[in-house]
């Protein structure tokens, strides 16, 4: 019951999370403001935020609609807010952990069609995160892992750093900052600092790897349904030019990072074993 009630409130939050995420992707093109229509800027209200249905709502004024696909994050954040609730119980841990999963979809929708990690979403997220570990940990049993939180948010940046520094075209600085979000949580899971930086370290090797499988999906996908899917809008394709081959594909590392972190921390406690969130 618990588990579908969590799954429910999921499936609100990612509608509006899709209406949030439209608006901060469009930011740089026009300055919009919550709920207005993308194509021609009038105010169409929140209703476009209802689950599902919502994604379907053509604009009153100039009938533009948005890509029916964007469904898919309305149906996800349901799915993750239930998959949460079912690991974590009805524990004030599962607050701070919904908000994770949250900034990330969003973060991670974003993502995916502008290339971007977009700051606006960021950083809120990262400082509501820090105050809702620090309120929801103590004081009670997750008091200790706050200092793993905080050492594991600037460990995790500066790792990224060094390889945004060497190769900045394939490790965006944007990725650097979202590591920053994703070591504050995966510091939060274990009770000591050695044991969140070994989540880190597993967390960036998942990530690297569900980015190369990314690319390779996402390579398949501009040969079947045309180059312009999930493209780089700063890069547009020439008409009539060639796909790179399927393993120079560029893909936004961003959302196999933040699904390698997510899944580390689903599976901390059989990596590390012992006590923690997980
Ligand atoms: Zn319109």
């Amino acid at each position: 019951m618990f588990v579908a009630l969590v799954g429910v409130l999921g499936l609100l939050v990612g509608g509006l999370l899709r209406l949030v995420s439209e608006t901060v992707r469009d930011h740089d093109g026009g300055g919009r403001t919550w709920g207005t229509c993308a194509s021609c800027g009038d105010a169409h209200g929140l209703a476009s935020a209802i689950p599902v249905v919502g994604v379907r709502r053509a604009c009153s004024s100039c009938g533009h609609q948005p890509h029916p696909g964007r469904v898919v994050l309305d149906l996800t954040t349901a799915g993750v807010f239930a998959l949460l609730a079912y690991r974590v119980g009805a524990a004030w841990a599962l607050v701070p952990l919904l908000l994770f999963a949250s900034a990330l979809l969003a973060v991670s929708a974003v993502d995916l069609e502008r290339f971007r990690i977009p700051d606006r979403l960021l950083f809120p997220a990262l400082g509501a995160g820090i105050v809702l570990l620090a309120v929801f940990s103590g004081p009670g049993e997750w008091t200790g892992h706050l200092v793993p939180a905080v050492v594991g948010m600037l460990a995790y940046g500066v790792l990224l750093f060094i390889p945004n520094l060497i190769a900045p075209a394939m490790l965006g600085f944007g990725d650097v900052k979202l590591a920053l979000l994703l070591g504050l949580f995966l510091g939060w899971m274990r009770p000591t600092v050695a044991e969140g930086l070994v989540l880190i370290i597993w967390s960036l090797v998942a990530g690297m790897l569900f980015g190369v499988l990314s690319g390779i999906v996402v390579g398949i996908g501009r040969r079947v349904f045309g180059p312009t899917f999930l493209a780089d809008p700063d890069f547009p394709v020439a008409p009539g030019e060639d796909p790179p081959p399927i393993h120079r594909t560029a893909v936004p590392m961003g959302p196999g990072l933040a699904l390698g972190a997510f899944t580390v921390m689903l599976f901390s406690g059989s990596i590390l074993g012992g006590s923690g969130v997980f």
